[in-house]
């Protein structure tokens, strides 16, 4: 595949809103181990929105699905997630500008884009325990991905490293968000935002497949 356009887009954020949906009460669980137990309400909830949108401003671009999607969770995702989300979405829009496909090398940019303004907003670092530990291994494995992948190699390597980055958060003691509050009690269960990202990242890949 040579380029990914704005019908890959709107079903990547189908596929997403299908996948927390589908994924909420993990989210949930995962949630009320380290936090309060919100995480996949906001994020189910949040990504319904986005659909409801989608329908109702059908976007031209995937720049602009993704900056309605930006909007979206901003206004209706609480909690910690909403901000940070909506900011990676804003940001990883503002990297794909006005055009009307992505080839593999503006994909990576928008996704380390997109991990830049996770970083920028909630200033975690990798380690930390947060959905930073998906973002940063996904950002740097599309990078390398694009120097001679297409845009599903890119995907799917983005895919794969957000969820071994996921996988990885277990073990952590959580350094920002509601989960550091626990202190060393956050070691042994996995990051509930990593393993959201992972699952968007992951529906990505399903919907250039
Ligand atoms: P809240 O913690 O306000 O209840 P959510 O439960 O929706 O919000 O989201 C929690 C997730 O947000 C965490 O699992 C973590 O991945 C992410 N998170 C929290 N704080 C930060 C931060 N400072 N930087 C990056 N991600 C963060
Ligand atoms: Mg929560």
């Amino acid at each position: 595949m040579a380029a990914l356009d704005v019908t890959w887009a709107v079903k990547w954020l189908t596929l997403s809103a299908q996948a927390m949906a589908e994924h909420r009460s993990y989210l949930i669980e995962l949630d009320r181990a380290i936090g309060d137990s919100d995480h996949g309400e906001n994020m189910d909830r949040g990504f319904q929105a986005v659909l409801d949108k989608l329908s109702e401003s059908p976007p031209g671009t995937p720049g602009a699905a993704l900056k309605l999607t930006a909007m979206t969770l901003m206004s209706k995702v609480g909690g910690a997630a909403g901000p940070l989300y909506g900011t990676a979405f804003l940001r990883a829009a503002t990297s794909l500008g006005e055009s009307a496909e992505i080839d593999p090398a503006a994909l990576a940019n928008a996704l380390a884009a997109a991990r830049d303004g996770i970083v920028a907003r909630g200033k975690a670092e990798p380690g930390d325990k947060t959905m930073v530990d998906a973002w940063t291994p996904a950002a740097e494995a599309a990078q390398k991905a694009a120097v001679d992948g297409d845009v599903l190699a890119v995907l799917v390597a983005a895919a794969e490293a957000a969820e071994a980055g996921a996988v990885a958060t277990d073990p952590l003691v959580a350094r920002k968000g509601r989960a550091s509050y626990l202190g060393e009690r956050s070691a042994g269960h996995r990051d509930p935002g990593a393993a959201s990202s992972a699952l968007i990242l992951r529906a990505a890949v399903g919907a250039a497949a």
